[in-house]
C-alpha cells in the first residue's frame, strides 16, 4: 500500500511562478478594502469627536472580550435566534478557518522556499485537512441556510436588497470553487493509480472532497480533463475571491461590516458610560446647534453606526413601536440615516463649511418627526443588535434638535415639560402635594430632621398620583418594620428632570438636576432609595455628569437585601400567581433581574410565573410609557395593550412590577381588555407590605 503524503504539493497543477500571481489576486483584495475603509473614514471623520473613548487599556481589555465572546463565540446570535445564530456562525467560523488555512499555506511555502524554514504545521498538513474540509462545509452549509432562509422562509424583517444576493452568489461560488478544485486535484493524485501522488488513504483526510472525487471519477473523466479542471477552477477561485472583495469595496455593501462591526464594538460606549445615561451637551453656552440637525452634530461613532449596521433587522423585530405598528423601525431609522450620510458627506468633505444646504434634510426629509417620538427608549433595540449600534443616542440628538431648536413637540409632551419648568413635575393638573402620600406613615422630612440612615426618594408619579402613592406608603410601611431611619425631602423634592432629557429638553434637564444635586449636597446625603426606576437611572446614572456623586438603590435591591439579612419576614400566604414584568429601565438599562424575583419569591403562597421565555429580562417588552411615551398621546395599537396580552397569556392572577409607570400601563391594559374584576397589576412592595402586615 502506498505510503501516505505528509501533506500536499504547492501549487500542483498551476505552476510556480504562475501560481504566485495569486499574491497579486490577494493584494488587490487589500487595497480594494483599504482603499474604502480609508474613504468612508472621511465620513465618519465629519462627526463630532467621540466622548466616549475613555481608557484604551481598558477598552482594548473589554473590547478583546467582546469580540472573542460576541463576535467569535455568537453569544447573542445564539442565544435568541438559533437559526440564524448558528448560520452567520457557520458562515463566519467557514471563512475563518479557510482565510487561516491560505494563509498557512502561503507562510510555509514562501518560508521553505526563500528562508529554507520547514514550518512544524508542515508535519501535520495532512491533518489539517481535515479541519480545512470541514470548514469548507460548513461554509456550504451556512450559505444554504442563508438561501434557504432568505428565499424560502423569507422571514418579514429580512429586507430584498440586490447585494445581499450578489453577495450570497459569490460566496456560494467560492465555497464551491474551492471544494470542487480539491475534488479535482485529487480525483487527479491521490485515487489515480497511475499518478506518482497516488495514496487513497491521504485522500480520507478530506472526506467530503473525498466524496465529490469519488463522483469525479465515477463520471470517467480522463486524467487531463481533471487536471485541466483543476485549473480553470482554481483560478476561477482566486478571480472570485477578488471579485467579492472589490465588488464589497466598491459598494460598501453587507459584507464589508466584517471590517467595520468590530470597531463598532470596540467603540461602544457603554465601556465607559452606564448603559442608562444619555451623553450630556456638556457646552450648553456656546454650543452651535442643539441636539442634530446634520451628520456634523452626530459623533463619529454614531457615524461609524450607520456603517456598522448590517440590516439584519434583530432591533425592529424587539421594537415595541415597530411591533404596535408605530413608525418607528430603529433598523429603517439607521439606514435612513446611513443614506443621508451616503448623500451628504461627499457634499460636505468637498465644500466644508460652505456646503450648500442639503436638498432633503435629515429630520422631516429621511427621518420623520413620527418615527423621532415613537421611541419609548426602551433599549429593546440596542440589546439585540449584535454589533453595538446606539439606536437611543441618535434618536434623542435628534429629538433635542427638535425640541430646543425647532420648539416641535407634539402637544402634550409640551404640556409635561410646561408643567416640569412651572411646578417642578410632568402630573399638569394632579390635585396632590408632594407630602399627601405622608399622611399617616410616619415619614419625616430633611427638613424636619436630617439625620437619616438612607434618604427615600418618592418620584413624581408615587408622589401626585393616587395609585403610586398607595406604593409610597408600602415603601413606608417596610422601612418601618426593618427599623430603618429614612428621610424624604417632602415639598423639596423636584422632578429628577428624567423626562425632560429623553423629551430632548437637555437645557431643562440640566436645571433640574443641578437644583436636585444641590439640595441633596446641602442636606449632606450620600445614600438614595428609589421607588422609580426612572428616577434610579437617573440619579445613579446620569447624576455623576454634573458632580452628583450618591450611592443610589433601587428598592426592588435594597429590600432583597433586607430580606436576605432577615431584617424583614414576609409571614401572611398570599395564595395567587403573579407574572413579572421587567422594568426596561431596572433590567435592560441597569441589569436588575434577579432582586424582584427574589422579593417574590421570599413570599409565602405567592407563584412567580415569567411572561415567557422570549419575553422576559433583557427580552422583557416595554410597557409603552419610557422615554417621554408618557405623556404623549398612542394611536392605533397600544404598546401596554400588548404587554397586557403577554400577562393575560400566562393565566397568571396579577402582573407584579416595581415601577409606577408600569404600573399605570398595565392597570390601563387590564382595564381595556374589562378584566379588572379576575386580573390586577401590583407593585411588589404592595404585595411584600401585605405579607409582612399580615
Ligand atoms: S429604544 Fe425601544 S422603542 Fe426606541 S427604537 Fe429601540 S426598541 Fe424601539
Ligand atoms: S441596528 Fe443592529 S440589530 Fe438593527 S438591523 Fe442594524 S445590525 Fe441589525
Amino acid at each position: 500500500m502506498p505510503p501516505e503524503l505528509n501533506g500536499r504539493l504547492d501549487f500542483w497543477n498551476i505552476g510556480y511562478p504562475l501560481g504566485a500571481l495569486v499574491y497579486f489576486t490577494a493584494l488587490i483584495s487589500v487595497m480594494a478594502i483599504a482603499w474604502a475603509l480609508w474613504n468612508r473614514s472621511k465620513y465618519w471623520q465629519l462627526g463630532r469627536p467621540n466622548p466616549d473613548v475613555g481608557s484604551w487599556k481598558i477598552r482594548i481589555k473589554v473590547g478583546l472580550r467582546t469580540l472573542l465572546i460576541d463576535s467569535a463565540g455568537h453569544r447573542k446570535f445564539v442565544k435568541h435566534e438559533t437559526y440564524p445564530g448558528l448560520m452567520h456562525f457557520l458562515i463566519v467560523w467557514g471563512l475563518l478557518l479557510l482565510f487561516v488555512a491560505t494563509t498557512i499555506d502561503a507562510f510555509e511555502f514562501n518560508t521553505e522556499k526563500y528562508l529554507g524554514w520547514h514550518l512544524p504545521t508542515r508535519e501535520i498538513s495532512l491533518q489539517l485537512e481535515l479541519i480545512w474540509d470541514i470548514a469548507g462545509l460548513m461554509l456550504i452549509a451556512g450559505i444554504g441556510m442563508a438561501a434557504y432562509r432568505r428565499y424560502v422562509i423569507r422571514p418579514d424583517r429580512l429586507n430584498t436588497m440586490l447585494e445581499n444576493s450578489v453577495l450570497l452568489i459569490l460566496l456560494f461560488g467560492q465555497a464551491m470553487s474551492g471544494f470542487v478544485l480539491q475534488s479535482f486535484r485529487m480525483a487527479a493524485t491521490e485515487l489515480e493509480p497511475s499518478s506518482e501522488l497516488y495514496s487513497v488513504e491521504s485522500s480520507y483526510w478530506s472526506p467530503f472532497s473525498y466524496v465529490i472525487a469519488l463522483g469525479i471519477r465515477g463520471f470517467g473523466f480522463s486524467v487531463q480533463a481533471m487536471e485541466s479542471s483543476h485549473f480553470i477552477l482554481w483560478w476561477g477561485h482566486a478571480a472570485l475571491m477578488t471579485l467579492t472583495f472589490v465588488y464589497a469595496a466598491w459598494r460598501f455593501g453587507p459584507l464589508m461590516h466584517i471590517f467595520v462591526s468590530p470597531i463598532n464594538l470596540l467603540l461602544r460606549s457603554s465601556v465607559v458610560r452606564p448603559k442608562g445615561a444619555l451623553r450630556p451637551i456638556l457646552n450648553m453656552d456656546t454650543i452651535e446647534v442643539f441636539g442634530a440637525r446634520d451628520i456634523t452634530d452626530l459623533t463619529s461613532k454614531q457615524l461609524l453606526d450607520f456603517d456598522s449596521c448590517t440590516n439584519c433587522g434583530r432591533c425592529q423585530d424587539q421594537c415595541p413601536a415597530w411591533r404596535s405598528g408605530k413608525p418607528l423601525s430603529p433598523r429603517a431609522l439607521i439606514q435612513d440615516a446611513k443614506s443621508y450620510m451616503v448623500e451628504r458627506a461627499p457634499l460636505l468633505i468637498r465644500d466644508g463649511k460652505d456646503a450648500p444646504p442639503p436638498d432633503v434634510n435629515l429630520i422631516g426629509g429621511f427621518i420623520s418627526p413620527e418615527v423621532l417620538w415613537s421611541c419609548t427608549s426602551c433599549r429593546a433595540c440596542m440589546e439585540a443588535c449584535p454589533v453595538s449600534i446606539e439606536h437611543i443616542d441618535t434618536i434623542i440628538d435628534m429629538r433635542r434638535y427638535l425640541t430646543m431648536e425647532e420648539a416641535s413637540v407634539p402637544q402634550t409632551a409640551m404640556d409635561a415639560l410646561n408643567s416640569m419648568e412651572q411646578r417642578g413635575h410632568p402630573w399638569r393638573g394632579t390635585q396632590s402635594t408632594r407630602i399627601d402620600w405622608m399622611e399617616g406613615t410616619g415619614s419625616v422630612t430633611m427638613a424636619e430632621d436630617p439625620e437619616h440612615e438612607i434618604l427615600l426618594w418618592i418620584g413624581c408619579t408615587s408622589a401626585l398620583d393616587g395609585r403610586g402613592q398607595q406604593v409610597a406608603k408600602a415603601m413606608a410601611s417596610v422601612l418601618k418594620l426593618a427599623d430603618i431611619k429614612y428621610r424624604v425631602l417632602g415639598m423639596e423634592e423636584n422632578c429628577t428632570g428624567d423626562p425632560a432629557r429623553r423629551l430632548g429638553n437637555e437645557y431643562l434637564y440640566q436645571i433640574m438636576a443641578e437644583q436636585n444635586i444641590e439640595i441633596l449636597n446641602n442636606y449632606g446625603v450620600r445614600k438614595i432609595l428609589t421607588l422609580c426606576p426612572h428616577c434610579f437611572n437617573t440619579i445613579k446614572n446620569e447624576y455623576p455628569q454634573f458632580g452628583g456623586i450618591f450611592e443610589v438603590v433601587h428598592y426592588t435591591e435594597y429590600v432583597a437585601e433586607l430580606l436576605r439579612d432577615n431584617k424583614i419576614k414576609p409571614r401572611k400566604a398570599i395564595p395567587m400567581s403573579v407574572a413579572y414584568h421587567d422594568s426596561c429601565y431596572l433590567g435592560r438599562h441597569n441589569d436588575i433581574y434577579d432582586p424582584p424575583r427574589e422579593i417574590v419569591d421570599s413570599i409565602p403562597g405567592l407563584q412567580l410565573i415569567e411572561m415567557g421565555e422570549d419575553r422576559c429580562r433583557e427580552r422583557g417588552f416595554c410597557c409603552g410609557a419610557g422615554g417621554g411615551r408618557m405623556w404623549m398621546e398612542e394611536a392605533g395599537t397600544k404598546v401596554n395593550h400588548i404587554r397586557t396580552d403577554h400577562f393575560i397569556e400566562t393565566s397568571a392572577d396579577a402582573v407584579g412590577v416595581s415601577c409606577p409607570f408600569c404600573l399605570q400601563m398595565m392597570e390601563e391594559g387590564i382595564g381595556s381588555k374589562g378584566l379588572t374584576s379576575e386580573k390586577s397589576a401590583k407593585d411588589l412592595l404592595e404585595l411584600l407590605a401585605e405579607s409582612l402586615n399580615g
